[in-house]
């Protein structure tokens, strides 16, 4: 019998708040853990970001024996350990980057039902030596991460997973749970058929994710687009670029460091080493940006990821939205930024031309390329797309989207359009935009003269609008299917839907360019709303949150996420109690960093020339009622709370300090000596003084009593000028 059999075994909810510091379950998270709890198979569609790893984790808690998790990324196993580790829960991990003792230990605590999680690749699970151990060991589910990697369709396909059908046979009482971030219905069926999860509760999550502002730009120079969006919104923060070419990818990178920020590339043309070192910096290191070809990504979890830019146009909608979905995980505000322009969209379509699969599959891949065109061009809510496409519907437009905050003006453009493929037309559907811009244009050069089409009808016909918006007059006109992109030069050919334009019996609606503007998208700052004041103290837990993972070796989000540091900075706890209030903060992280971090909050006192709303409350209460403990009852707060209040009052002169505590003059005398001697008043210390007279005075009185030595230094030195 384990250890972990021994007590009665605790609620779902009890675990996800004692162990993980969270309130309440989130969307359909409940029913998943129940329903794998009672010992019924489970599949899961939920995004990116949506919460899954609870979905298991907890059942592997609740239930008795452990918990297998399957898992293809390997190089990311060690830091899911790890931040399990920290929240306490006994887990070890089984894949090839063990050494054979390593192994061993691991499986002997198995045997010996030490562990409630264990995480293995899909092959080592498959080996008949690991077979063997589980079934001599007590499992409390199988839990199938990344289950579309079943699916030999999708580009994440790993032969093993189709192996992972011998489950049932072998282990047929053990539940099993299989999670992926991927919408597509064919995936979803593939998974069931080839896991033989027929009997399995299925639950599809909404596909929404709130939290991130989609913008697209049809700017001309993307790259400097890029930097104006990172600066003005993300100075510090986290982000992926995303580039079609490998190319682009080092460019880029190297663009970016020169710009002064920290910008590692990845793509599949570097060593194995190089690509692991840069993910492992971006996943450890603070305000690293990662540029890469969409072979960066599966897996990643890091949760602060505050942007994805696409420098590239995607390949298709589900692209996309997978590659944006990895911004903004911690659900704080985050944004999908891309650039868009005529020169992609060429590539692109030509990519899909020249591909080497059969007329049917370039049909299907236009087709995509196409839906997302439809979506880069949309005048209306770019969410109510993105979610309609994978058939959910938003009744309202969403309000978090560059349409939506910022619309875009349209214009009837039957004219130009008229002009535009009249042009093609009468060049002879052999040319690219640059020179038929140049014939709308009238400016002749080399190659105009060469072909005569200073005689063409069209020559200097639209000198009403810049070379600019001529580009996206041909672009919106290749996105609606107007022209197509043929042959090595790009050469612009009319399509069938032409005719009725030509002949006047159709009217076009086209998008204004937006101008540059200078204003933030949405920043961290913004987001988490807190002030100058609480942005500064948020800083400074960073910085404790970095020295603390470098000194454990774990990724600084493995600590505890940036919206935990938010809460923290907004509500200063001064204890572990109050500490144990954050979300995100269970009681191992309390009992692991509730002091460095009570520790440093007592040093960050609220800058107090004014009380706050709620200090000014507490103190007109304690001016009628005169005790603490009374005062706390009646705000509902804790008395270290009122406590700290009143210090606040005390250091403006608003309160006197013998009215909160009771103190000898002698004793205060001494009090004085001592923060004097210690240099305490500049930092405020109250470690050392606290330690210096043994504890016998708690935090909450020493707060109080250094404030009313703050005032008392304040008043002296008013007197001296
Ligand atoms: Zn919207």
């Amino acid at each position: 019998m384990s250890q972990f059999e021994h007590a009665t075994k605790p609620q779902p909810l009890e675990v996800l708040n004692s162990v993980f510091g969270y309130d309440s379950f989130r969307h359909q998270q409940q029913a998943i853990v129940e329903s794998v709890v009672g010992g019924q198979d489970v599949l899961t569609l939920m995004p990116t970001g949506g919460g899954k790893s609870i979905c298991y984790q907890i059942p592997a808690m609740v239930r008795s024996g452990v918990g297998v998790v399957v898992s293809p990324l390997i190089a990311l196993m060690k830091d899911q350990v790890d931040a399990l580790r920290e929240v306490g829960v006994a887990c070890a991990f089984l894949n090839s980057t063990q050494d054979q003792y390593e192994q061993m230990e691991v499986e002997a605590s198995l045997m010996r039902g030490e562990i409630q999680l264990l995480y293995v690749s899909p092959e080592r699970l498959l080996m008949e030596r690991t077979l063997n151990l589980l079934e001599q060991a007590h499992l409390s589910l199988f839990a199938i991460d990344e289950a579309h990697c079943v699916s030999q369709w999708g580009h994440d396909f790993r032969p093993e997973y189709q192996k992972l059908s011998i489950l049932p046979q072998r282990f047929p009482n053990v539940p099993r749970i299989a999670l992926t971030a991927t919408a597509d219905e064919r995936t979803k069926q593939e998974i069931i058929s080839q896991l033989q999860l027929s009997n399995a509760k299925v639950f599809v999550h909404s596909f929404d994710r709130p939290n991130i502002r989609y913008h697209v730009s049809e700017m001309a120079n993307a790259k400097h687009e890029l930097w104006d969006f990172i600066e003005q919104n993300h100075p510090q923060d986290a982000g992926i670029v995303y580039c079609l070419s490998r190319k682009k990818v080092e460019e880029t990178a190297t663009w970016l460091s020169g710009k002064g920020r920290v910008a590692l590339p990845y793509h599949a043309g570097m060593s194995v080493e190089q690509k692991n070192q840069n993910q492992q910096r971006f996943l450890r290191e603070e305000g690293v940006i990662i540029v890469a070809t969409i072979a960066f990504g599966m897996g990643i979890d890091k949760p602060n990821v505050r942007f994805v830019g696409h420098l590239s146009l995607p390949k298709s909608i589900e692209s996309y939205y997978q590659e944006t979905g990895r911004a903004g995980r911690d659900g704080a505000q985050a944004n999908a930024w891309m650039a868009y322009g005529l020169q992609d969209l060429v590539m692109q379509k030509q990519m899909v031309e020249n591909s080497d699969g059969n007329s049917q599959y370039k049909q299907v891949q236009m087709g995509k390329l196409n839906a997302l065109l439809g979506y880069c061009e949309l005048s209306s809510c770019r969410r109510q797309t993105l979610l309609g496409y994978f058939g959910e519907s938003l009744s309202q437009p969403c309000g978090n989207c560059d349409n939506c905050l910022n619309p875009p003006k349209t214009w009837d453009g039957t004219q130009a359009a008229q002009k535009a493929l009249s042009t093609v037309y009468r060049s002879g559907q052999t040319f690219g935009v640059t020179h038929l811009v140049n014939v709308l244009l009238g400016k002749s050069d080399e190659k105009i003269q060469r072909f005569g089409h200073e005689s063409l009808s069209t020559f200097g016909i639209g000198t009403e609008l810049t070379a600019e918006q001529w580009k996206g007059v041909f672009r919106q006109l290749i996105a609606m299917n107007y022209l197509t992109v043929e042959g090595m030069y790009n050469n612009l050919k009319l399509t069938e839907l032409c005719r009725t334009v030509l002949r006047g019996e159709q009217t076009i609606e086209l998008r204004e360019l937006r101008k540059a503007k200078k204003k933030k998208t949405s920043s961290t700052k913004k987001s988490t709303a807190l002030s100058a004041q609480d942005a500064e103290v948020f800083e400074k837990l960073r910085e404790l949150r970095a020295s603390l993972a470098k000194q454990q070796n774990v990724p600084a989000y493995v600590i505890c996420h940036d919206a935990s540091l938010a809460d923290i900075a907004l509500k200063r706890p001064l204890n572990h109690e109050e500490l144990g209030q954050v979300s995100g903060f269970g009681d191992a992280k309390v009992a692991k960093y509730g002091d460095a971090i009570v520790e440093l909050m007592i040093a960050q006192p609220k800058a107090t020339l004014v009380l706050t709303a709620t200090e000014q409350t507490t103190v007109d209460l304690f001016n009628q009622l005169n005790k603490v403990d009374l005062v706390a009852a009646e705000r509902g707060i804790a008395a270290n709370t009122v406590m700290s209040h009143l210090a606040s009052a005390i250091e403006i002169g608003l309160c006197p300090l013998q009215q909160v505590i009771e103190v000898e003059p002698s004793e205060l005398e001494q009090f004085g000596v001592v923060i004097t001697q210690l240099n305490l008043l500049s930092e405020r210390k109250l470690k050392p003084l606290f330690e210096h007279f043994e504890a016998k005075y708690d935090y909450s009185t020493l707060r109080c009593v250094v404030s009313h030595f703050v005032y008392q230094k304040q008043l002296a030195s008013l007197a001296n000028s």
